[in-house]
């Protein structure tokens, strides 16, 4: 079973922020349509505080992860966006991936 990440795009328009709510695999593959969906998030509304929400992940690699601070960063510097943010909550490193089912972790060989 490959690593899938699913992401659920919600504009609240009283808070007026976007909030993008991740789950699953975040893995070097996985980190390029979520880099899409924060840029079109960003597109969408340049001045609203974009959230991340990484609470949910059953499984996050730590490059992945690092690529996706330094991206949240890139886009909230000063001299990028104005005023708005984008934010990420929680994100640790899950090593062992509970959406596949191989033994230690390993990744299931695909047959
Ligand atoms: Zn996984």
């Amino acid at each position: 079973m490959p690593h899938t990440l699913s992401i659920v795009v919600r504009a609240d328009i009283a808070l007026d922020t976007i909030t993008l709510e991740v789950s699953g695999c975040l893995t070097r593959d996985t980190a390029w349509p979520l880099e899409q969906q924060i840029r079109r998030a960003r597109a969408v509304d340049p001045e609203a505080p974009v959230e991340v929400d990484l609470t949910n992940l059953s499984h996050a690699d730590a490059d992945a992860l690092e690529y996706v601070r330094a991206l949240a960063e890139a886009l909230t510097d000063p001299a990028y966006v104005q005023r708005a943010h984008v934010t990420l909550v929680g994100g640790s490193v899950i090593d062992r991936c509970s959406l596949t089912t191989g033994v230690d972790g390993a990744p299931t060989p695909s047959s």
